[in-house]
């Protein structure tokens, strides 16, 4: 298997702070097989820091795209959002800006900021419909599954129907009939490493059965770094991992070639991108 893979969500900036370099995991990237990255954003730091890194750094055969926005967790200071609107709205026409995120809901640790959390959230929907960008989104809940009880999905499904914008469930960790609220609204949902670890089954059950035109993956470096090399600090390299895993998965679910598959996936993640008009 030889083809291109895009890691569609990465904090590079991270990544450094767990010691690799930039210049090795751009190293590392393409020798993997990697063709994109997009470096996302968790708040207005890290968004200029990649702004200025894409700008800076030339890295022919693996182009990089960013984002910006502000994390769920650190929703709970929103005052900070007009700036970083601001600096969205200065670097929409960058060839190199992809679009806002991540955001979302993330009830995980505590749900003390549920409000402030959901008033980010929806600013962001209607900046990216306003803008015409997609949007990244990051979901949690406080409990472990339990199909009927996910309270962020729910939330952010309403959201999404009121705002109608379009973008990707990010590191997706939730089984088929969530997922399928938002594919059902064209949405693209995005696996991480996560998938490829053993207690993954309703994960798996979900991207085996999903359709595969919506389906994205990505690495959420430096964490969840996929089997086989879990216990590293995750890099963009490792998306052929988590892309091969999938791959297989399918192919022994579907019949579907697993060649195929990490076409169609390279293809969605064009058409995702394609969503900046
Ligand atoms: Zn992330």
């Amino acid at each position: 298997m030889n083809a291109e893979i895009i890691d569609t969500h990465c904090h590079l900036n991270m990544v450094q702070q767990a010691g690799i370099s930039i210049e090795e995991a751009f190293a590392n990237a393409k020798a993997a097989g990697v063709t994109s990255a997009v470096l996302i954003a968790v708040d207005e730091e890290s968004a200029r820091y990649h702004a200025d890194l894409v700008q800076k750094k030339s890295t022919p055969g693996l182009q990089l795209l960013w984002t910006a926005g502000l994390h769920p967790e650190g929703a709970d200071n929103v005052s900070g959002l007009q700036t970083l609107f601001a600096f969205v709205r200065e670097s929409r026409d960058r060839l190199d800006f992809l679009g806002i995120g991540e955001t979302g809901l993330d009830y995980y640790h505590s749900t003390e900021f549920v409000n402030n959390q959901k008033e980010s959230f929806r600013a962001h929907l209607e900046l990216s419909v306003e803008l015409q960008l997609p949007i990244i989104v990051h979901l949690r809940d406080s409990q472990k599954f339990e199909p009927g009880k996910i309270q962020s999905v729910n939330d952010a499904a309403a959201m999404v129907r009121e705002t109608k914008a379009r973008g990707v469930l990010h590191c997706f960790t939730y089984g088929y009939e969530e997922a399928m609220r938002f594919v059902d609204m064209g949405w693209f949902i995005s696996f991480s490493g996560i998938l490829t670890y053993k207690n993954a089954q309703v994960i798996q059950d979900a991207a085996a059965r999903l359709p595969l035109e919506c389906i994205l993956v990505e690495t959420d470096a430096p964490f969840l770094t996929p089997n086989p090399v879990r216990g590293k600090p995750n890099q963009p390299a490792y998306t052929v991992h988590t892309a091969k895993f999938l791959a297989d998965l399918r192919s022994k679910a579907n019949g579907e070639d697993p060649d195929q598959v990490l076409a169609q996936i390279h293809q969605n993640s064009e058409r995702f991108f394609a969503l900046k008009k």
